[in-house]
């Protein structure tokens, strides 16, 4: 492995994801091959049916591709059994979902530190005051979701994808349910953890203002990666989907999902 392959995070190689019976299939991923390194924010954007989700779920290792391999913090995760996949998705992963995903009995600190407990792992004070701080919840501790708004539910998810440190964290429209002003907050939260914690951040929006808070843009049209933007802004993101439209509804491309 050499140093550029260290870095890297994620390494999806060749990724082919394909639904259905044989007379009725869909592809929903078709040949794609992408690496994320430590460190680095990245959206993934396509219209409705493009493969972002299979993607995320293929990356996550949430679902297994047709064929190719997918690498996660050094791991094939190719030929491991379901527990070893859930140990590694425990201990290495975090998830951050558009509809937040807490449990509603649990106080935010029960909530915020879940992941660790379900991972055997002891949940140290000082590190979960300091998450908590960071996500702007101090003093909310012992608040049920239900008592928060969705902004602050949000924080508290991030909290919880945040505390165990893990190599990668997924975001599935994570500010698809909340006002402009919250997700950007949220945003600029997610930004934060990239800048000041190394953390990698993969995350799947529709929504260009979203996706220019990413270091870079990666474009699915028909299960395939067409485009890449780095340093995007939303005028430009916007711009790369309309084309993208334009791009999903030539004969060839509309010929390549059969
Ligand atoms: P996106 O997230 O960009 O909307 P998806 O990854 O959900 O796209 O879907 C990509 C394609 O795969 C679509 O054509 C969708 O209908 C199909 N698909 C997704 N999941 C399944 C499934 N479980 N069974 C059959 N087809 C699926």
């Amino acid at each position: 492995m050499n140093s550029s392959d260290a870095r890297e995070v994620v390494r999806l190689e060749s990724v082919r994801k394909i639904y259905g019976t044989s007379r009725n299939t869909v592809t929903a991923l078709d040949d794609v091959s992408i690496g994320l390194e430590r460190g680095t924010f990245t959206a993934v954007m396509g219209p409705s049916g493009s493969g972002k989700s299979t993607f995320l779920q293929c990356a996550a290792g949430l679902d297994r591709p047709t064929s190719g391999t997918v690498h996660l913090d050094g791991a094939d995760l190719g030929p491991l059994g379901e527990r070893a996949l859930t140990k590694l998705r425990r201990e290495r992963i975090g998830f951050i979902f558009q509809a937040f995903n807490l449990l509603p009995a649990l106080t935010v600190l029960d909530n915020v530190t879940l992941p660790l407990r379900l991972a055997g792992r002891r949940a140290d004070k000082a590190a979960v005051r300091e998450v908590l701080e960071r996500v702007g919840l101090e003093g909310r501790q012992g608040s049920r979701p239900g008592e928060l708004s969705g902004g602050q539910q949000q924080r508290v998810a991030i909290a919880r994808a945040l505390i165990a440190r893990p190599a990668v964290i997924f975001g599935d429209e994570p500010t698809g349910a909340l006002d402009t002003s919250t997700a950007r907050d949220v945003l600029a939260l997610l930004r934060e953890a990239v800048q000041q914690a190394e953390q990698t951040i993969v995350m799947v929006t529709h929504d260009p203002v979203a996706a220019a808070h990413a270091d870079r843009v990666l474009f699915l049209a028909d299960g395939r990666l067409v485009d890449s933007l780095d340093r995007p802004t939303a005028g430009l993101v916007a711009d790369r989907m309309t084309n993208l439209g334009a791009w999903s509804r030539t004969p060839a491309a509309q010929g390549g999902n059969r």
